[in-house]
């Protein structure tokens, strides 16, 4: 069963029982109106003919009274009779005609009590209310008067208002079913609305989707509103996973083909030695030393990749306090070896004592990677600079180059996994290099920027916190 008709059937089902509960009480007080009426209309009757009996004493001092003529009180529907204190009729209207009003032991005793009280009877199926009054004389009961009333009109008016009460109860909870249904439908329509466009997501995939809501803020607008948050939060989130699969995939592909190429070197410089029958040594040696250098670079890719993976799987590099100086040093001390380019240091030693949150091999492996880099593009007449300034908070290192710089259209990716500026293809890189150098410096809250000239060199600038000395 749907909400709409649930809601509908409550309420038809709480307006059927106000209504009944309503009509049972208004039958109720109707009947006990009605019969009031009756009662005080009977009792006024009874006063009058009690007013106009008359006691008289004859000469023994007896007393006895005297009846008025009852017929002068009777009306088409009121009744009089008058019996003796034994139940016997001593006068009746002649409305009556045959028929006589009931007397009961009941009524004796009470008429013996000296009580007066209304009943209801009935003769030959007609419902009578009956006011017996006792007749006192010198404090003795010596008679009852009866006075009553047909209840048929009363009856007939009740049943009439009975009648009148379900037809109308009947059409109001008719009339409450079809306004709920429709009053139900109106209010949950935008719930509705809401279903079908999370259907139409679920079908086709279309998170850029909304609920279209136009209304107040109420609890279905607070709805919409929080469905439509919701949405663009799963939307986001899905084109960043999307991203994020995507560059994973590119990812996977570019190793697996930067691990082909030095695997079919090695296997064709085995081929080759495994042919050769005879001992041309000098052949022999520039085989082995291509598969040698050729292993070294794969066994540089995979140190490299297995760094990135790491990185992806969310590694955090653990840092503590260190002196920035101490690194730098020691970096510079071995920066000549790797190339033949003019080496310079400079501004390390006034960094003496400033200390940074880092880790000492990753930052080494940042700064190799920059030096590296550096040495490897500049040719031997050119220079390489490593230099060190602090700034406020910050400590700015720099490594320039005199070397072919880097075009503006390459610039946008070199921190790219596994892109290299096609100029410079040939250099046996991983293109890896940079990437990790970015993932250290972000590891390190720090920041990591490139400023190159083609032709004039290129420097890469990392700035890195420096710790707050207390
Ligand atoms: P690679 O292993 O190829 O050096 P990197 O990620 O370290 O990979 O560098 C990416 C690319 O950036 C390089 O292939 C090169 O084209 C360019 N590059 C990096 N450093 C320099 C530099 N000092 N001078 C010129 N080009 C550079």
């Amino acid at each position: 069963m749907t909400l709409r008709w649930r809601l509908t059937l409550l309420v038809s089902v709480i307006l059927t029982l106000t209504f009944i509960a309503l009509g049972a009480l208004v039958y109720y007080l109707m009947g006990r109106y009605l019969t009031g009426a009756i009662d005080t209309s009977l009792a006024l009757r009874a006063r009058e003919v009690v007013n106009s009996i008359k006691v008289e004493s004859n000469f023994l001092r007896q007393q006895r009274i005297t009846l008025p003529d009852v017929n002068v009180f009777a009306a088409p529907d009121i009744f009089l009779q008058v019996v003796d204190s034994e139940g016997f009729i001593v006068v009746k209207s002649s409305n009556l005609g045959r028929q006589s009003l009931p007397v009961d032991p009941r009524t004796l005793t009470q008429a013996h009590l000296g009580i007066d009280f209304f009943s209801t009877e009935s003769i030959d199926n007609y419902a009578l209310r009956i006011y017996n009054i006792p007749l006192l004389l010198k404090g003795q009961t010596v008679g009852i008067l009866q006075v009553a009333r047909l209840l048929g009109p009363v009856k007939k008016t009740l049943s009439d208002l009975r009648r009148i009460l379900i037809f109308l109860g009947l059409v109001a909870v008719l009339l409450a079913t079809f306004l709920g249904y429709i009053l139900a439908r109106a209010a949950l329509r935008p719930i509705e609305r809401l279903t079908q466009v999370a259907a139409r997501i679920g079908e086709g995939k279309d998170l850029a989707q909304r609920v279209p809501y136009q209304g107040p803020m109420d609890e279905i607008g607070r709805l919409a509103a929080t469905f439509n948050a919701m949405l663009g939060r799963l939307q986001r989130a899905y084109t960043r996973l999307e991203e994020a699969y995507s560059a994973q995939r590119r990812f996977v592909a570019d190793a697996s083909h930067e691990l082909r190429t030095p695997l079919t070197t090695i296997r064709g410089n085995v081929d080759l030695l495994r042919k050769m029958k005879g001992t041309d040594t000098a052949v022999r040696e520039e085989a082995l030393a291509d598969i040698a250098s050729e292993a070294e670079r794969m066994s540089r890719l995979v140190n490299d990749l297995l760094t990135l993976a790491r990185a992806d799987a969310g590694l955090e590099i653990k840092r503590e306090p260190m002196e920035i100086s101490v690194l730098l040093q020691e970096v510079a001390r071995q920066a000549p070896l790797l190339g033949e380019a003019t080496f310079t240091a400079r501004g390390i030693e006034n960094l003496a004592g400033q200390q940074v949150m880092g880790n000492r091999d990753y930052l080494k492996q940042l700064f190799f990677i920059l030096l590296d880099n550096a040495f490897k593009y500049t040719p031997a007449n050119g220079k390489v600079e490593l230099s060190a300034t602090v700034d406020q908070q910050k400590i700015i290192i720099k490594v320039q180059d005199t070397g072919p710089g880097i075009a503006p259209e390459d610039l946008r990716h070199i921190f790219e996994r596994f892109y290299r500026a096609d100029a410079n293809r040939s250099s046996g890189g991983t293109g890896l290099g940079l990437a990790i150098a970015r993932w250290i410096v972000e590891q390190h809250q720090g920041e990591i920027k490139v400023e190159s000239r083609v032709g004039e060199g290129t420097t890469f600038i990392v700035i890195l916190p420096l710790l707050k000395t207390v």
